[in-house]
């Protein structure tokens, strides 16, 4: 395929680069950073989107992704597809989605799980809403840049299901954090804590597959002094996203709404931005019912 990748940041030049080696044709444009090797070179997201059978995008936010949209838009070649694979509110994606289905293109919200690493190894998890039709036309890119693709719905509902996975992740990580900080206080070793709860009924991906405490369970950023991972100041964007999409759906999230507020501390006052989001561990190691 032809293919336009506009957005060759952290997560995006891995996903272009895979494209590339798997024999697709792919034109990148990126006002900041280099076009990684393989990757022809636009001078615009219109150049790069110009021809193009499918459009990635994999940008900050959802006010860049509509003005890159309200761009490329009517550039591209009518029947193709606009694929945003960004973490972006849900009502942008709805907007980019009437504005793309308005010009006779296809779109989809397909933000992804699995990080930096699993952009460079192939192993993304995409969360897709949009068309069945444009779906299938996708299919063969996530199958080269990830290992899963599930199709949720209409536009906006990739959105939707990343950031109500990711307000479960913020809020069972912090309680996480908090057991084992309790367990300390009152003499319980974090290997008998871990063996009780990784397979007993508090068991969750944080416990069990992203252990907090450095030496326990599997591999995890613990064990490598917290470097992200999966950076806090990620994990609150999410956190925001989804407490942005419940006031405008008058949905009751009181856990997703303290976890939005105890990653705002943990980020802005406490300066933890750069850390793994399960750095949560340390802090709650330090405090008291008093600090
Ligand atoms: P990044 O900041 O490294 O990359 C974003 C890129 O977009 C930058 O290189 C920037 O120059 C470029 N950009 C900005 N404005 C542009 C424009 N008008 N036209 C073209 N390019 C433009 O961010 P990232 O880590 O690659 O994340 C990208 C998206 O993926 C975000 O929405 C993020 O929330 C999401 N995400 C990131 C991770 C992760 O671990 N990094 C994991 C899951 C999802």
């Amino acid at each position: 395929m032809k293919i336009g990748f506009i957005g060759l940041g952290n997560m995006g030049a891995p996903m272009a680069v895979n494209l590339v080696a798997a024999g697709h044709d792919v034109t990148g444009f990126d006002p900041s950073a280099p076009c990684p090797d393989g990757v022809a070179q636009a001078a615009s997201g219109a150049e790069a989107a110009t021809k193009a059978d499918v459009v990635i995008s994999m940008l900050p936010n959802g006010t860049i992704l509509r003005s890159v949209a309200t761009e490329v838009i009517p550039a591209m070649s009518p029947g193709a597809v606009l694929l945003d694979c960004s973490t972006v509110d849900v009502d942008s994606a709805r907007a980019v989605a009437a504005e793309a289905e308005a010009a006779g293109l296809g779109f989809l919200d397909a933000p992804v799980s699995g990080g930096t690493g699993g952009a460079t190894a192939g192993t993304l998890t995409f969360m897709v809403g949009g068309s069945a039709e444009a779906f299938e036309t996708a299919r063969p890119l996530f199958d080269i840049m990830g290992q899963k693709a599930v199709h949720c719905g209409a536009a906006g509902n990739g959105q939707a299901a990343k950031i109500c996975n990711n307000m479960i992740l913020g809020v069972t990580m912090i309680a996480t954090c908090e057991a084992f900080a309790l367990a300390d206080k009152l003499g319980l070793s974090r290997e008998a804590m871990f063996d009780v709860v990784s397979t007993s009924s508090g068991y969750s991906w944080s416990m069990n597959a992203y252990c907090p405490a450095p030496g326990i369970g599997p591999q995890t950023p613990a064990d490598n002094n917290y470097k992200p991972g999966f950076a806090a100041s990620l994990m609150l964007k999410d956190l925001r996203l989804s407490q942005q999409a419940a006031e405008t759906v008058s949905a009751d999230t009181p856990m997703g709404a303290r976890a939005a507020e105890l990653y705002t501390e943990f980020v802005e006052a406490e300066g933890c931005g750069e850390k793994d989001f399960s750095a949560m561990l340390p802090r709650f190691e330090t405090r008291t019912r008093e600090s």
